[in-house]
């Protein structure tokens, strides 16, 4: 037969052990929207680089365009000093369009070493895009199913939580006014209200208790209170 400390004892723990239970499903629930938001961050730094780097292509393709565009035109004005040539007459005049015709072959060779260079900028950026474009859909997929598997066990919690509050309510009332009073004045002081103590020691505080307590303590026969942290003590064989 258990005696009534045994039983208030007994009680108080169910009540402390949904407030535990409580208070990890909380610290859970309440960083639910951090994690999210995390998840949206990563996606996003990724899709920006993306985005960059498609801009970067795009604008190296233009450039690329307007060079091809110059040398056409250079090849255009290299033809019609070559068809002036024909009709020169003198041979200084001559040297000076064969000197410009030289001058506009050696514009266009650097513009096309420059076209060389943006074509091998833009190989790479391709194969970049490309070789990330997997890992973007890949991250894309992990995102979804980790932000529903977020959800859900939010929902869970949500859930348990409620189950929770019902279950403590219940217990509540099998404790004595007074006594759930106390029980609670201590637990909002020092988060848990009730220890076991073993070996002598406090395992709220983990102080000594006094040997007269400790021995009294083992006879169960009121309830008695920590001298250091005054939770309420219940004795527990090792
Ligand atoms: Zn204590």
């Amino acid at each position: 037969m258990r005696s009534t400390t045994q039983v208030q004892i007994d009680t108080l723990l169910k009540l402390q052990s949904i407030e535990i239970e409580r208070n990890g499903l909380n610290s859970m629930l309440s960083g639910v929207p951090q994690k999210l938001q995390a998840l949206d961050t990563k996606l996003k730094t990724f899709e920006q680089r993306f985005t960059e780097e498609q801009t970067r292509l795009d604008e190296l393709k233009k450039k690329y365009r307007q060079r091809e565009m110059d040398v056409e035109m250079n090849r255009g004005r290299i033809k019609k000093s070559q068809e002036k040539l024909r009709s020169v007459k003198n041979n200084k005049e001559y040297q000076s369009i064969l000197k410009e015709i030289d001058d506009i072959e050696a514009i266009n060779s650097k513009i096309e070493d420059e076209m060389i260079e943006y074509l091998e900028q833009m190989e790479a950026v391709e194969n970049f895009l490309l070789s990330r474009k997997d890992e973007f859909e890949e991250l894309k997929e992990h995102v979804k199913s980790e932000k529903a598997s977020i959800q859900e066990e939010y929902e869970r919690g949500k859930k348990r939580l409620m189950e929770l509050n019902t279950e403590w309510d219940k217990i509540s009332k099998q404790v004595e006014p007074g006594l759930l009073k106390t029980y609670l004045n201590i637990r909002d002081k020092r988060g848990t209200a009730v220890a076991a103590v073993n070996d002598s020691v406090c395992r709220g505080c983990h102080l000594n208790i006094p040997p007269q307590m400790y021995n009294e303590l083992q006879r169960c026969d009121s309830l008695r209170f920590c001298p250091h942290c005054q939770r309420i003590i219940y004795w527990k064989a090792s």
